[in-house]
């Protein structure tokens, strides 16, 4: 068998079995293209994507102006290291600088690299700025948080898969309850070598829990009434998926350090960045920090192009009105249906919320089940299905996955 002979759905899950390491439970899908809101599978069905691969996709599988830039810059220049300049990495700062209203932007590659970035300038600031002592600098996350797999990240998780049998773990995190405002100020009160606090505007992987009203601008104070950095990770929320440029934008707070990732490149490429003013940012120096590949020419001219048709295409509007509209009609349908408790969220970030135990298969057995009728989703922790189409889809396409959504559920009927 030639290495790129057309395969089947069975023989490339086969391949992937026996050649590849087991760190996901995917879908029994196997998508071979991808446009707008479509994906199709190499038997040739077509589905509705409501996952976006994790909201990486906002802008739509294969967007023309997103593959152009990223075509035309890769037959022109593709890396050349930090070691030389290069003609686009500078355009494309000015750009979300002034997108994001900061003053510097550290490129990297991927969101766990850009978490990690802005953890280590908190704490550099920490030290030469805020005066801490060397290696006492803690800092404040919330339970159930998800920010990457890397080993200070997972360090911090609270979630025994991602954790159990990688320690020895980083030290200085002070983990809180999420959306509690009095136990962050008790700990802000308490521990006078806090440097920041890293939170999720929406807590999109521990299952799209969207903080009480005020949670985020009132966090925001008491970080500023403590001298602690407020950083925010929008590496899921960002980028117009719940209705605003930013989650943050909602309640109109400004972070000290923003972090971004999946959709900066509209899924083309792997595109992250940590967003600060000069007074945080100044602390990197030559050497302190780097990526051979982060903000490489190919990454630049792609982050552009994807914040463009952002911009462009009104998508933080489209999100907001058709995730009003995807929650009315499901709160219309819920009533009526025992197999759903709820749904959640902000803009085109959502969740069901399935009526059986966390360990059942339930959410599984509907995803699949969707699968069947055209849709792809996927359970998260359990119980729990998130739906987070890509923002470029329409009224008409929207009605028609509701459509799918509720005949589906309605076969799952106790
Ligand atoms: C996906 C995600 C990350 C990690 O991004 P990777 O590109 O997978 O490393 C970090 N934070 C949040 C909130 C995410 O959703």
């Amino acid at each position: 068998m030639s290495v790129l002979e057309k395969i089947t759905s069975e023989g490339a899950i086969a391949l992937e079995d026996k050649y590849g390491a087991h760190n996901y439970h995917p879908l029994p899908v196997v998508l071979t293209k991808g446009e707008g809101v479509y994906v199709w599978d190499v038997e040739g069905k077509k589905y509705y994507d409501f996952l976006s691969a994790y909201s990486a996709v906002n802008q739509g599988h294969c967007h023309p102006k997103i593959v152009k830039a990223m075509t035309d810059q890769a037959h022109t220049l593709t890396l050349t290291s930090r070691a030389f300049y290069n003609d686009m990495l500078g355009k494309y700062e000015k750009y979300a600088t002034e997108t994001f209203g900061f003053d510097k932007l550290l490129p990297m590659n991927t969101g766990a690299e850009a978490v990690e970035t802005a953890l280590k300038v908190c704490r550099k600031w920490a030290y030469e700025k805020k005066g801490l002592n060397e290696n006492e600098a803690q800092i404040v996350v919330c339970e159930n948080n998800f920010h990457g797999r890397t080993t200070t990240i997972i360090s911090f998780s609270n979630d025994p898969v991602a954790r159990k049998n990688f320690g020895p773990y980083t030290a200085g995190f002070i983990k809180i309850e999420y959306d509690n405002l009095e136990a962050l100020a008790e700990v802000l009160e308490q521990n006078h070598n806090i440097a920041g606090f890293l939170v999720e505007p929406i807590q999109g992987e521990a299952g799209v829990y969207v903080p009480s009203e005020g949670y985020l601008r009132k966090a925001k104070a008491l970080c500023e009434k403590h001298n602690v950095l407020f950083i925010a990770d929008e590496v899921q929320t960002g980028i117009a998926r719940t209705g605003k440029m930013l989650a943050v934008d909602h309640e109109n707070v400004k972070p000290d350090i923003l972090i971004l990732g999946k959709a900066l490149s509209g899924g083309a490429y792997p595109v992250s960045a940590v967003l600060a003013n000069d007074e945080v940012m100044g602390v990197i120096k030559p050497g302190n920090h780097g990526s051979t590949f982060g903000g490489n020419p190919i990454a630049a001219a792609v982050a552009i192009a994807a914040l463009e048709v952002v911009k462009n295409e009104e998508l933080a509007q489209n999100a907001e009105t058709l995730g009003l509209l995807f929650r009315d009609e499901l709160n219309k349908f819920i009533p009526n249906c025992n197999v759903v408790n709820g749904v959640r969220g902000k803009g085109l970030l959502n969740a069901i919320l399935i009526n059986d135990t966390e360990d059942s298969s339930t959410a599984w057995d509907i995803c699949m089940a969707l699968k069947e009728n055209g849709l792809l989703a996927k359970p998260t922790h359990g119980n729990i299905i998130r739906f987070a189409p890509p923002l470029v889809m329409n009224r008409e396409q929207l009605l028609d996955c509701v459509e799918i959504i509720t005949t589906t559920l309605k076969r799952f009927e106790k």
